[in-house]
């Protein structure tokens, strides 16, 4: 089969399309012939060096497809199942053999594309709206890269609990889906003081929450945002890592908290993963929830892909079609 593979950690040429050996299901396993690939953000961390791992390896953390063998030990799906799952490295490919612990079935209405699309950045925004700050009626909260993949789907989640949302973009074009989304205020902050505007949006009370994955260019700033004891959630580095930092900054700016949540701990149990899944893929069967997927690439094209994402091209999520 088919299988984009990183030998050496680099740009985006490092990514080869080479011949593997399609898997055969260990215990415990399933092998699920892949529809769509998702593209996300930490592969191009993984590529890079940024988060070092063994190498060679075939890239990619979330998929949707056709299941097409089980092990004899597996109960969780069954030959013919329509599933999706993330976490589980080798989604670039045409087939991958993942534990079927980590395997959701898709509900009827919810195609494999959809369910690709769907785990890795939805997850995120269900566990950084639902768990990590609880958005409720009456909060107000900054989305930076708001239509971005999990951006997109964050500010939904947010309005959906009736948070007020405030989004950044760096293009008009962005701002715009950002708005559809359910942004009810959107920043240029490529040419705006976010800081300023969030301070004149919110009367100069500040934010209950301020959801950050670009890192480096908007993490210190972001502070100056929070109403006192407010809550910084950076769950990324985008534009690069942050530098050091003095908890003293907490004291400081208002007795505010901070935190760097991973998705891989909030579906750690088999009963989380089922549980956020079932009603994130439940609220995009009902329609209440949209994935954008304007931007797909076919599987050789996984260079191509990488450097869109990059170059801050793409909007929503980014898919591979083997
Ligand atoms: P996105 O689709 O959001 O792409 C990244 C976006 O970041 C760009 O479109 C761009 O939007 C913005 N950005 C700002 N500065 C830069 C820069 N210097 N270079 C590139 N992009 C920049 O990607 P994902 O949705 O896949 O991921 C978003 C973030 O969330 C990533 O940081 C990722 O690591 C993180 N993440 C964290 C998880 C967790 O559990 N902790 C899980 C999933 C994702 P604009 O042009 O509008 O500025």
């Amino acid at each position: 089969m088919k299988a984009i593979r990183v030998s050496t950690p680099g740009g985006p040429e490092v990514l080869r399309l080479e011949d593997v050996a399609e898997p055969a299901p260990k215990a415990g396993e399933a092998i699920v012939k892949v529809d769509a690939a998702g593209i996300n953000y930490i592969d191009v961390y993984q590529r890079s060096g940024q988060y070092k791992l063994a190498l060679p390896l075939t890239l990619g953390l979330e998929a949707g497809g056709t299941v097409t063998a089980v092990a004899s030990d597996v109960t969780e799906v069954r030959v013919g199942d329509k599933v999706a799952y993330t976490g589980i490295p080798g989604a670039y490919a045409q087939f991958a053999a993942v534990p079927a612990q980590r395997l959701v079935t898709l509900p009827s209405g919810v195609s494999t594309k959809q369910g690709g699309a769907a785990m890795l950045q939805g997850l995120t925004a269900h566990y950084l709206a639902c768990s990590t700050y609880p958005l409720k009626s009456g909060d107000t909260c900054l989305v930076h890269a708001a239509a971005g993949g999990v951006g997109l789907l964050l500010c939904q989640i947010a309005k959906m609990r009736g948070a007020r949302v405030i989004g950044t973009v760096s293009t008009p074009d962005k701002a715009k889906l950002a708005r559809e989304a359910g942004a009810a205020e959107v920043i240029d902050y490529s040419k705006q003081d976010f800081e300023a505007e969030v301070r004149r949006l919110t009367d100069g009370k500040g934010l209950q929450v301020v959801y950050d994955a670009v890192g480096k260019t908007t993490f210190e700033k972001g502070f100056n945002c929070l109403a006192p004891r407010g809550m910084m959630v950076l769950y990324g580095q985008a534009s690069g890592p942050i530098g050091p930092f003095d908890p003293q900054t907490l004291n400081a700016k208002g007795s505010l908290f901070l935190t760097r949540p991973s998705l891989n701990h909030h579906i750690v149990t088999r009963a989380e993963l089922v549980q956020r899944s079932n009603e994130l893929l439940g609220w995009i069967r009902d329609g209440k929830l949209k994935v954008r997927t304007e931007f797909e690439f076919p599987l050789k094209d996984a260079a191509e892909a990488h450097r869109a994402l990059e170059a801050r091209k793409t909007t929503g999520k980014v898919l591979l079609i083997p």
